[in-house]
């Protein structure tokens, strides 16, 4: 899918900046600050101040090492992501949330099994190396990173010297602390922040973050001042810029009105969104009342209207009926992604969904 269907900038490919603070000194310095701060451990939000270097558990159960539970080309992010020879993923085991409905619950929520999935930091910088040259990923994306900033810093330190040069994908639930965004100022190219809700209620008693709303919008502001807009190469692949994804849920429970309203009008009209409707009711969501069933096509035509009524141009849209393949399964052997031939289908640029709906989106 090219970037012709997208409105942002495009350029030429551009290095990482990671590569300059790696030869400037910068990036050990960053890696040690951010090492030091597990021992009385505020990496996230939690602000535990466990002693996570003697592998005391927080309420993310990680210790010292990172927990690396997948490592896989991944084809189906968005278009700007995936491309055509997918997106290098790394899965970090364990979460500082706990969602009810996490589709990837077999390794956020489930620590005693995760223990076995440690992985020092060269190991996982010579992961890293294999998905940028034997698999040819054209992007290495962080997923659930916000418990293991410290140790991913360490890895592209080590990948550097070893010839790591694509850029950085920080794939987060935005549960982040603003003071470790601030130390990936530069490292990171791409954020992919989830914007899940515009009320506490709902964050505390469906993920266990009574402080949600006003979290995530920091560290949305933080993102977008760092990277801005998005930026694509003429092959329509990100190289710099915020994407933030909105899964919609059931029942108006992910606010969407009000997030999207607050993204647009508050953020910026230009901001790039991701919408899901993938959303299926997994893990404890199958007792949940409110949370037991997929989208309807009214709440999805509903959330496409006030898109065009808020006049976004940036961005893609999950098509429905979609939900089943994108669910992952960690158990499986091999890869937890069921390969999708028609993969680039399943993402509709915003211009080309409201040739449906009859919107402003309709640009081309
Ligand atoms: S990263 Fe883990 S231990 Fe540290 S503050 Fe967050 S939840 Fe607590």
């Amino acid at each position: 899918m090219g970037c012709a269907i997208l409105s942002q900038g495009t350029c030429d490919v551009m290095e990482p900046g990671y590569v300059a603070l790696y030869h400037s000194g910068e990036l050990e310095r960053r890696a040690q600050f951010l090492e030091a701060r597990l021992a009385s451990c505020d990496i996230c939000p939690r602000e535990c101040l466990v002693n996570r270097l003697e592998n005391e558990p927080g309420y993310c159960h990680s210790g010292r090492l990172a927990i690396v539970s997948a490592v896989c080309a991944h084809q189906g992010e968005e278009p700007a992501i995936s491309g055509a020879r997918g997106s290098g993923a790394v899965f970090f085991g364990n979460c500082n949330m706990r969602c009810v409905y996490c589709q990837n619950y077999q390794i956020s929520q489930n620590w005693k099994k995760q223990k076995s999935k440690v992985m020092d930091c060269h190991t996982l910088a010579r992961r890293m190396l294999c998905l940028q040259n034997e698999l040819g990923c054209h992007n290495i994306n962080f997923v659930s990173p916000s418990h293991f900033v410290p140790q991913l810093v360490r890895a592209v330190l080590e990948a550097v010297p070893m010839g790591l040069q694509v850029p950085l994908v920080y794939n987060t639930n935005g549960y982040d602390s603003i003071a470790s965004l601030k130390e990936l100022n530069g490292i990171i190219s791409i954020y992919l922040p989830d914007l899940r809700y515009a009320s506490d209620n709902w964050a505390k008693k469906f993920s266990g973050a009574s402080d949600y709303v006003a979290r995530v919008r920091q560290a949305i502001r933080e993102m977008y001042q760092q990277v801005g807009d998005l930026v694509v190469d003429e092959d329509g692949l990100a190289q710099k810029g915020l994407i933030v994804r909105h899964l919609i849920l059931p029942n108006g429970l992910a606010g969407s009105e009000e997030s999207l309203t607050w993204l647009v009008r508050e953020l910026s009209p230009t901001v790039t969104l991701s919408m899901m409707s993938q959303y299926m009711p997994m893990h404890r969501a199958l007792r949940i009342a409110m949370l037991s069933r997929t989208i309807s096509v009214h709440e999805y035509e509903t959330v496409l209207q006030l898109l065009a009524d808020l006049g976004v141009e940036n961005g893609w849209v999950q098509e429905m009926g979609a939900a089943e393949d994108y669910l992952p399964d960690f158990e499986r052997e091999g890869h937890p992604f069921l390969p999708r031939p028609e993969r680039t289908e399943e993402h509709i640029p915003f211009q080309d969904a409201g040739a449906n709906i009859n919107s402003p989106y309709n640009l081309v």
